[in-house]
C-alpha cells in the first residue's frame, strides 16, 4: 500500500466534489421556487416568509461551501502538512501531568474547535442575527465555548486514559474491550445528560402553565408513558428558533420543550407535538438507533485494529511517530471526511422514524392540529419548503415538509 496517500487525496477530492454538487442542488432547488409559495403552503405562508427561508437557507449553503473547503485544507495540513506529526513532536517534550497520548489527541481537539471558531463565530452573529434569530450575547458565546470544553475535558481524559490502557494491555483483541467500554460510556451518557450535562448550558423548568399541563398529563395517561416529566427549556436565551425532543434513558427520560416553542404554538398543537415525541419513545427509536450506531462502532474498530499497526498507513500520510494517539487520530479524520455513502443509510431510518412517529400523533391527537403546529414551524425557523430531492436523501433527519404533511392527510 505504498500508494496509500493517492487513495486518500482521491478520497478526499471525491468527498469535497459530492458535497457541493448537493450543496450546488440544493441552491438549485430552493432558487428555482423562489418567486411562488408552493402549495399547499400558500395559504398560511405569505411569500415574503417564503423568500426570507429561501434567503435564509442560500446564505447558510454559502457559508457551508466555505467551510468545507476550509475543512479539507486543514485535513491536508494535519497530514500532508505534517501538523499531526508536529503536535505528536510537541507533546512528547511535555508530556507531564498527562500522557502523551491523551494529550496528543486533546491538543488536535484544542487546536481543530479553535480553528473552527470563527466559523461558529459567524454563523451566529452574522447569519442568524442577519434573519433575526440570534438571541446570543458574545458573553454568553464565549461562556458556552469555554463550559464545552470543560465538559468535553471532564469527560474526554479519563475515557481515553481507559481507551489507551486497553489498546495497551490487551493484543489484538482490543478492539473489543474497547467497544465494550464505548458502549457503557454511551449508555452512561444518555442517562446523565439531561440531569446533569444539558443544565450546565440550559435551565430546566417543569411545565407551568397548568391548564396546558392537565392536557398533557392526559396525553401521557392514556399514551401509557412515565417519565420524570415534561420540561421548558429556555432556548430562548440563544436563539427565537423553536423545537421539541425527547431525550434520556429508563429514569431520566424527559420531554423538552424550547420556551419559543410554547410561543409559537397553541395548546392543541403544542400536545400533537408531544404526541410525535411520545411516538418515538413507543416505537423505542433511541434504542434502535443506539444498536445501528454499536454496530457500526464494532465494524469500524475492527478495521481500526487492522490499521494501527500499518507502517505504511501512518508514513503515506507523513506521520513518523507511530502510537495509538497518532494512528487513532489520522483513522479518525479517514472516517469523519469519507464517511459521506453512509449517510443517506442513517438518513432514511431517521426520517423512516419522523413517519412513525407522525403516524402515532395522527392517532392519539389530531392530526390537523400537528400540521397547523409543522406549519407554523417551518415558517417562524424559516425552513424551505422545497428542498432538493437528492441533498434530502443525504441530509435530511425529517422528511421535507410537503411530504410529512401529505402523509398526515393520507
Ligand atoms: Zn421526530
Amino acid at each position: 500500500m505504498e500508494h496509500f496517500n493517492l487513495i486518500f487525496m482521491g478520497l478526499i477530492f471525491a468527498d469535497l466534489i459530492l458535497k457541493r454538487y448537493l450543496n450546488y442542488r440544493q441552491t438549485l432547488a430552493i432558487s428555482n421556487n423562489y418567486s411562488k409559495v408552493p402549495p399547499p403552503f400558500d395559504k398560511n405562508i405569505s411569500l415574503q416568509e417564503h423568500q426570507k427561508a429561501a434567503n435564509y437557507s442560500l446564505t447558510k449553503l454559502r457559508v457551508a461551501s466555505v467551510e468545507l473547503t476550509f475543512s479539507i485544507l486543514l485535513v491536508f495540513a494535519f497530514t500532508f502538512g505534517g501538523g499531526i506529526e508536529f503536535i505528536a513532536q510537541k507533546t512528547a517534550l511535555i508530556s507531564y501531568p498527562l500522557s502523551s497520548e491523551v494529550l496528543i489527541i486533546i491538543s488536535y481537539m484544542l487546536v481543530s474547535s479553535i480553528l473552527s471558531l470563527p466559523f461558529e463565530w459567524y454563523k451566529t452573529f452574522k447569519v442568524e442575527q442577519k434573519f433575526g434569530f440570534n438571541k446570543m450575547t458574545l458573553g454568553l458565546f464565549i461562556g458556552d465555548q469555554i463550559k464545552g470544553m470543560m465538559v468535553g475535558l471532564a469527560i474526554g481524559i479519563p475515557l481515553l486514559y481507559l481507551v489507551f490502557w486497553l489498546m495497551g494491555s490487551l493484543g489484538n483483541t482490543w478492539w473489543i474491550w474497547v467497544w465494550g467500554v464505548l458502549v457503557v460510556f454511551n449508555l452512561l451518557l444518555l442517562v446523565i445528560y439531561p440531569t446533569l450535562i444539558a443544565p450546565i448550558f440550559n435551565k430546566f423548568t417543569p411545565l407551568e402553565d397548568l391548564e396546558l399541563k392537565a392536557k398533557i398529563e392526559n396525553l401521557l395517561t392514556k399514551c401509557g408513558f412515565k417519565s420524570q416529566g415534561v420540561f421548558v427549556m429556555d432556548g430562548s436565551k440563544r436563539s427565537s428558533h423553536g423545537n421539541a425532543y425527547f431525550t434520556g434513558l429508563g429514569n431520566s427520560k424527559r420531554i423538552v420543550f424550547f420556551d419559543t416553542l410554547l410561543k409559537q404554538l397553541n395548546h392543541d398543537e403544542i400536545i400533537a407535538v408531544l404526541a410525535h415525541e411520545l411516538g418515538h419513545f413507543k416505537h423505542k427509536h433511541i434504542v434502535k438507533q443506539m444498536i445501528v450506531s454499536f454496530g457500526i462502532t464494532l465494524i469500524g474498530l475492527f478495521i481500526f485494529s487492522l490499521l494501527i499497526n500499518q507502517e505504511w498507513f501512518y508514513h503515506s500520510l507523513r506521520v513518523e511517530t507511530m502510537n495509538n494517539a497518532t494512528g487513532l487520530l489520522l483513522l479518525f479524520i479517514l472516517t469523519s471526511t469519507i464517511s459521506l455513502p453512509l449517510a443517506p443509510l442513517s438518513s432514511l431510518m431517521s426520517r423512516k422514524n419522523e413517519y412513525e412517529a407522525d403516524n402515532f400523533a395522527k392517532e392519539n391527537a389530531n392530526k390537523n392540529d400537528l400540521i397547523s403546529g409543522l406549519v407554523s414551524m417551518y415558517r417562524d425557523n424559516a425552513s424551505t419548503l422545497t428542498p432538493d430531492s437528492l441533498y434530502v436523501k443525504f441530509y435530511y433527519s425529517h422528511p421535507p415538509a410537503a411530504l410529512r404533511i401529505a402523509n398526515l392527510e393520507k
